[in-house]
């Protein structure tokens, strides 16, 4: 590099993923004196004691719980009571919830103590951006608004100011607006479905369990939480989207109780119900010219499995990895033959991944007799085989 940049690291959004990796990133040994900014223009607030919990929260595998424990972030997130859930029970609407044909994942069985915690994301992006903040991280307050990237450093314009890096890494979200501006395409595809998110009281205990019902518009989710209530995460089609957002509380209560089939008993909405279009991408590639995406940037999957922000920090813990392998053997961590060592493994291990659960989402809203009878009979195949469990337990896990 000829001029010496602003920063070596310039990390462009302060969601869940982009605070990850600079809190990731300042904190380790080998990467602790570098010049980090961090580039997000409404920095994530941590919320006051007693604040009700938010209604956007996310399962996290124990995985992703890595990032927040390497990051020293873990100790400010568990002080909003995450919830461990031990088992994730899967059903098809077809079959019900307690009979042979039902998939029990249990942390038992792995000889875990749970499968992973249900987190509120903005408590987690706020306790990660403190530990970066903590660690020496510059945070610039402003959206990146322009990108000029060449073989010697990257310029950023900030609207009327402009830095230099060594590095970017865009990990400003699904539109990503950095992607775009280093002309970074890659397959896109809506899913005829929208998903509403909302909390709800139950009238039986969720028992630390997460459960997903197939319903043939689309899969219900109900994470547990850790105050007794269920986070519901529901997909459907928009116009049944529509019509739900129309009811009243009452009346959309009613509607999730009979979509989750009564499991819980009585389901009553204490929460906002926001709604939120999905689709499936997967960038075709992670890098650009010293330029790396991760997290939603990189790709978006359907939310049925509960992946996006997994795979998101194990792109952060993967690219943190290869930028501190680089600092540490004098290489450059924007020279594209090492950028190549994250984004190659990082892109074919999320595409699978996507490609996975489009075909569950392709399967499960599959209407044809035969399909429904073969993946109620799928589902209770699963379960009683030891050996495919443990492996889609391991695979869920991102182990
Ligand atoms: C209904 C639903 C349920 C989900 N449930 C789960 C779950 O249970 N488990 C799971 O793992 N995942 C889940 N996900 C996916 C998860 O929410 C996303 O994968 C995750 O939020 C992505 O985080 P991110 O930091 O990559 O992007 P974002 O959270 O989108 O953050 C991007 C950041 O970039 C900033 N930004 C935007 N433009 C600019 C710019 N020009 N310059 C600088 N900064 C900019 C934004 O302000 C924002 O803060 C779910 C998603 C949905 C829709």
């Amino acid at each position: 590099m000829s001029a010496r940049p602003d920063y070596d690291l310039l990390i462009a959004g302060g969601g869940m993923v982009g605070s990850g990796l600079a809190a990731l990133v300042a904190a380790a040994e080998a990467t602790r004196g570098l010049r980090i900014a961090l580039v997000e223009p409404k920095p994530a607030l941590a919320p006051l004691p007693g604040e009700p919990l938010d209604v956007r929260v996310s399962a996290l595998s124990r995985a992703a719980l890595r990032l927040l424990v390497a990051a020293g972030a873990w100790s400010l997130v568990d002080a909003r009571l995450p919830c461990a859930y031990e088992r994730m029970i899967v059903w098809d609407s077809t079959a019900p919830a307690a009979g042979p044909d039902t998939l029990v994942f249990d942390a038992a069985e792995v000889g875990e103590p749970d499968l992973g915690h249900v987190v509120e994301n903005r408590a987690v992006a706020a306790a990660l951006l403190e530990r970066a903040l903590a660690a020496g991280v510059t945070l610039i307050k402003s959206p990146v608004t322009g990108l000029e990237l060449d073989a010697d450093l990257a310029r950023v314009a900030l609207g009327e100011r402009t830095v230099t890096t060594g590095l970017v890494v865009a990990a400003d979200g699904a539109d990503s607006p950095l992607r775009r501006l280093a002309g970074l395409g890659g397959e896109a595809s809506a899913y005829p479905q929208e998903a509403f998110v909302a909390h709800l009281g139950s009238e039986l205990p969720h028992g630390s369990a997460a459960r997903q019902r197939f319903l043939p518009e689309g899969p219900l989710a109900l994470l547990p939480l850790a105050d007794g209530r269920v986070s519901v995460v529901w997909s459907t089609r928009p116009e049944r989207a529509a019509a739900l957002a129309a009811l009243d509380d009452l009346a959309f209560s009613a509607a999730v109780t009979a979509a989750s089939d009564g499991v819980l008993g009585r389901l009553t909405l204490s929460s906002s119900r926001p709604r939120f279009p999905l689709r499936h991408f997967n960038a075709s590639s992670y890098r650009g010219i010293r330029l790396a995406l991760i997290g939603d940037a990189a790709h978006s999957v359907h939310p049925l499995a509960g992946q996006g922000v997994n795979q998101g920090f194990l792109d952060a813990l993967a690219l943190a990895a290869v930028i501190g392998a680089a600092v540490q053997d004098g290489e450059d961590p924007g020279d594209p033959r090492v950028l190549g060592r994250y984004a190659r493994p990082r892109q074919a291990e999320n595409a699978l991944m996507g490609a996975a659960l489009d075909g569950i989402f392709r399967i499960f809203t599959d209407e044809r007799p035969l399909v429904r009878r073969g993946r109620r009979l799928g589902l209770g195949l699963v379960n009683r085989s030891r050996g495919l469990k443990r492996l889609l337990i391991a695979q869920a896990q991102g182990s």
